[in-house]
């Protein structure tokens, strides 16, 4: 499917049609040998809601972005190597269907598809490019996935002390670590995770704990021991505890509306009709 559009007039139009919805936000997409193989609206599960994404399923890369004006415009395009991907299907929900998550090292999100058929598209699409790039660099599959992060509506309270209330003025954050929404007290601790980030992250008490005695327990293996002055050490400088608010759970990238979201009056509307927004090329 990827062959006989290598090289072609036809793949450089396409590519170069979206670097020009990008414009200046994107990156530059086109690259010897990759292949535009599909593109579509995707329904996006972000942390306060679900919103629509354009995706582009390129050879070795997916790319998605929001959308400003439909194939005219788009903005806050991430792109993921497809050799990182792993994909699980995902059970219906009140509010969604067809649904799967795309996982990666460093982050992991669920997308819906308007219908089975467009899931299948995807999903069967998607993974025939991983194969083929895992094939190709002899890399073998990601196995650590970042946990997905819990959206903020499915709780009320913190899901660690199940204690506090979250409101207007007691704040959600969220455990890089296992992604559950959790209030400010119980993730005061902040920890490396150099999959996610070169910064020490927030993460919730009992993540701190597992990680704390994991990363005790690999430097007693390499160290033959483990002394008091290490104990110190560990709990010091390195996982750093949170030094008051650090603003940082504004959070996830993608998940920033501007005021240009108003766009999208119709946006239900746009998802419940019956046409089909995915479309491959072959
Ligand atoms: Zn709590
Ligand atoms: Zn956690």
């Amino acid at each position: 499917m990827v062959d006989h559009l290598v090289n072609t007039e036809i793949n450089s139009q396409r590519i170069a049609a979206v670097e020009n919805c990008f414009g200046a936000s994107g990156q530059p997409l086109a690259l010897p040998g990759r292949v535009l193989l599909g593109e579509g609206v995707l329904t996006k599960e972000c942390r306060k809601k679900a919103k629509p994404r354009i995706f582009f399923l390129f050879n070795d890369i997916l790319v998605y972005g929001s959308i400003v004006l439909s194939k005219r415009k788009y903005r806050s395009q991430h792109i993921i190597p497809l050799e990182e991907v792993t994909l699980e299907l995902l059970p219906d929900t009140l509010e969604a269907k067809n649904r799967w998550m795309i996982k990666t090292a460093k982050k992991s999100f669920v997308v819906s598809a308007a219908s089975p058929t467009e899931r299948q598209e995807w999903l069967s699409h998607i993974e025939e490019c991983v194969r083929r790039q895992l094939l190709a660099t002899g890399h073998q599959p990601t196995t650590e996935h970042a946990a997905p992060w819990i959206p903020d509506k499915a709780t009320d309270i913190c899901m660690r002390c199940t204690q506090t209330r979250f409101s207007a003025l007691t704040r959600r954050h969220h455990c890089r670590k296992c992604g559950f929404v959790v209030c400010a007290e119980c993730s005061r601790e902040r920890f490396l995770l150099p999959r996610l980030s070169p910064k020490p992250q927030r993460v919730c008490s009992l993540c701190y704990r597992e990680l704390a005695a994991q990363k005790l327990q690999e430097e007693a293996e390499e160290q033959g021991g483990v002394s008091p002055q290490q104990l110190a050490h560990l709990g010091g400088a390195f996982y750093g505890a949170s030094s008051g608010d650090d603003g940082d759970d504004d959070d996830s990238d993608d998940d920033k509306e501007g005021s240009r979201d108003g766009d999208w009056p119709s946006r239900v509307q746009f998802y419940a009709s019956s046409v089909s927004w995915s479309a491959f090329h072959s």
